[in-house]
């Protein structure tokens, strides 16, 4: 199995780079933020318990989201690999995913992070908030807060991967599909 971490800050890019990456590499695409918003959307318990840490830039308890996240990678045993975009963001979620790949006999692979500066993560969530009308990338002091929850809590999930000598860092800032290709050519020497 290929299995990849795509990590980064907000508005990094693992979104829209997670959709090329799949459609190549025919990978299952979990990506915990669209989960937790068709959670809202669809006014589910979970929906509503991660709105309240949503809204205010703030991480869902690790609890909840590891189970969620369990569970969606056991909706999915045909699965030739996955791509995890916007989780792991804490190393207790990082050491629940080894636990639940192990299980299934499998692990990560890589983990390829995107690397933006701020400002210019800034510029790009509040632009997108404009499409996407999504509530986070529309106030400014929510951006700023998952900025700084991401330095704080996620940034450090680095060191995890690092350590198992899976941390790969590209450039995020370029032309869509000259990222594309500086993933592909990290996937291409490991697979
Ligand atoms: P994203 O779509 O990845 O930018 O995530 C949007 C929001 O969903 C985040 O600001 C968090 O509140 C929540 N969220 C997404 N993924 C996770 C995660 N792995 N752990 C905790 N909260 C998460």
């Amino acid at each position: 199995m290929l299995n990849i971490v795509l990590f980064g800050p907000p508005g990094a890019g693992k979104g829209t780079q997670s959709e090329k990456l799949i459609e190549k590499y025919k990978l299952k695409h979990l990506s915990t933020g669209d989960i937790f918003r068709a959670n809202i959307k669809g006014a589910t318990e979970l929906g509503t318990l991660a709105k309240s840490y949503m809204d205010k830039g703030q991480l869902v308890p690790d609890e909840v989201t590891i189970r969620m996240l369990e569970s969606e990678v056991n909706k999915n045993p045909d699965a030739k690999g996955f791509i995890f975009d916007g989780f792991p963001r804490t190393k207790a979620q990082a050491e629940a995913l080894d636990v639940l790949l192990k299980s299934k006999s499998t692990s990560i692979t890589l983990m390829l992070a995107l690397e933006v500066e701020e400002s210019e993560l800034k510029k790009r969530l509040l632009l997108r908030g404009k499409d996407s009308g999504r509530a986070d990338d529309l106030n400014p002091d929510v951006i700023q807060k998952r900025i700084d929850v991401y330095n704080s809590e996620t940034f450090p999930v680095k060191d995890y991967y690092t350590e198992q000598a899976k941390y790969k860092g590209i450039n995020g800032i370029g032309e869509i599909d000259e990222i594309f290709n500086s993933l592909c050519n990290k996937i291409d020497a490991v697979k």
